[in-house]
């Protein structure tokens, strides 16, 4: 058998491959609905008899070679992409859960996520509880009850830059017959692939790295095909139960290995619809093209300023899973070996005026939401992406109020440098 190609190689090559005579680049597919010459054929496919595609909201083909890529990257066995992160940290959970059910999730996660687990879901009647990574293994397994479907943590932070120790967690999961899901945006499959470590679903916010010019909002979910749901059929009834909108199909019977994604795309795509568009789907396979070389200088380039923060006298304090004085270096060197990611959380010493005041000052580096792309640019929570959060929220979701969110691009990385010492003053 040939060798499975390393992840550089899976970048690029993988995903779309060309018959002869068919065009060298992914063709976006720009059409709503599909052919078919005989109306049986058609039905075959809403009774999910037949695989093909018959309309975007539901399905797309440049969409699929996309998520085939990105299942690839992160050795997995089935993926859908879906319209952003959001919505694949939705369905994700979603998928295994309906009203009465509960699940814990890590307390450190994407402000984003936070206010979908904490507040939107609680409206649907699926309740979440918030539990501290860094407590014992007994202290969060209390958290878990009967109706307990998952546990979710990210692999580094967003913002606070906290490595999850996914061999851990995955273990505390099977104990209790719940899978794990790992929300990998910020390490990228380059840098960690959480399927290796026990992790059952891996989702990302593609609009990050992966994209990674700033271009497209965009998500996916991956499946690792490890989950046995039907050996917890009674916690899982979704998966494991007959589908009345399928003429009483049961996924787990029918799909095995792909159950978890075809449910995902054939009930709740097809009702929820937040599907990517294929244009947003086709820029994202030119990022993934070059995101090995890209993590490989965000990484370098962060550990410099990294390096540089630490040293000065203006700097507080820093979170950085990549330099030897952090609390999470040892975590870091077992999950990020090659590097973490671009991504430096930091505070300066004085208030949050002198944050402000900072980042004001910067010329090159720019202020906006986004992070995780080639661009270096900076954001302060507390002011912008987790406003919504009370000061006690914040320090429970381990964001300092004088936190900044350093994006470290891939420019030249004395630039980078120049242009922090200036609005330093210095
Ligand atoms: C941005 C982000 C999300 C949300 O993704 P969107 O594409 O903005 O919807 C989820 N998780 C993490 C870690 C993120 O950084």
């Amino acid at each position: 058998m040939a060798k499975k190609p390393n992840q550089g190689t899976i970048c690029v090559q993988s995903g779309w491959r060309p018959k002869n005579g068919e065009p060298r680049m992914l063709p976006i597919f720009q059409s709503t609905t599909f052919k078919y010459d005989d109306s049986d054929q058609m039905a075959r496919l809403f009774d999910l008899k037949d695989t093909g595609y018959f309309y975007t909201r539901l399905q797309n083909p440049t969409n699929d070679t996309v998520a085939d890529k990105i299942k690839e990257l992160e050795g997995g066995v089935a993926a859908m992409l879906t319209s952003s992160g959001q919505a694949a940290s939705f369905y994700s959970v979603f998928n295994i859960c309906e009203a009465g059910s509960h699940f814990i999730a890590s307390n450190n996660i994407y402000g984003g996520t936070y206010n979908l687990f904490g507040v939107t879901m609680k409206k649907l009647g699926i309740d979440c509880t918030f539990f501290d990574p860094d407590c014992t293994d007994e202290e969060i397994e209390r958290l878990i009850k009967p109706n307990t479907k998952c546990i979710f943590g990210e692999t580094i932070s967003n913002p606070g830059c906290h490595v999850f120790d996914i061999e851990r967690f995955a273990r505390m999961a099977h104990r209790h017959g719940l899978p794990l899901i790992i929300d990998n945006t910020f390490a990228t499959p380059i840098n960690c692939r959480p399927i290796e470590w026990g992790a059952d679903i891996v989702i990302h916010s593609t609009t990050k790295y992966l994209d990674g010019h700033a271009t497209s909002v965009g998500g996916c979910i991956v499946d690792s095909g490890n989950f046995d749901w039907l050996a917890h059929a009674e916690k899982f009834p979704g998966l494991c139960q007959p589908d009345e909108s399928y003429h009483g199909l049961t996924y787990a019977k029918a799909f095995g290995k792909n159950a978890f994604i075809t449910k995902a795309t054939a009930q709740i795509m097809r009702d929820l619809g937040s599907i990517q568009s294929p244009f947003n789907a086709f820029l994202l396979n030119l990022g993934i093209e070059t995101l090995h070389l890209r993590m490989q200088r965000h990484c370098e380039n962060a550990k410099r300023v990294a390096e540089f923060l630490s040293k000065n006298e203006k700097v507080a304090w820093i979170s950085y899973p990549g330099l030897p004085t952090d609390k999470y270096y040892s975590l870091g060197q077992k999950y990020l070996p090659e590097g973490s990611c671009g991504v430096i959380a930091f505070g300066l010493k004085g208030d949050r005026e002198t944050a402000i005041k900072f980042m004001d000052s910067l010329r090159m580096i720019s202020i906006v939401t986004h992070v995780a792309d080639a661009r270096t640019c900076v954001l302060h929570p507390a002011s912008h992406t987790h406003r919504q959060l009370s000061e006690d929220q914040l320090r429970a979701a381990g964001i300092a109020p004088d936190l900044i969110r350093l994006s470290v691009g891939i420019e030249d990385v004395e630039d980078i440098i120049a242009d922090i010492k200036q609005a330093l003053g210095e």
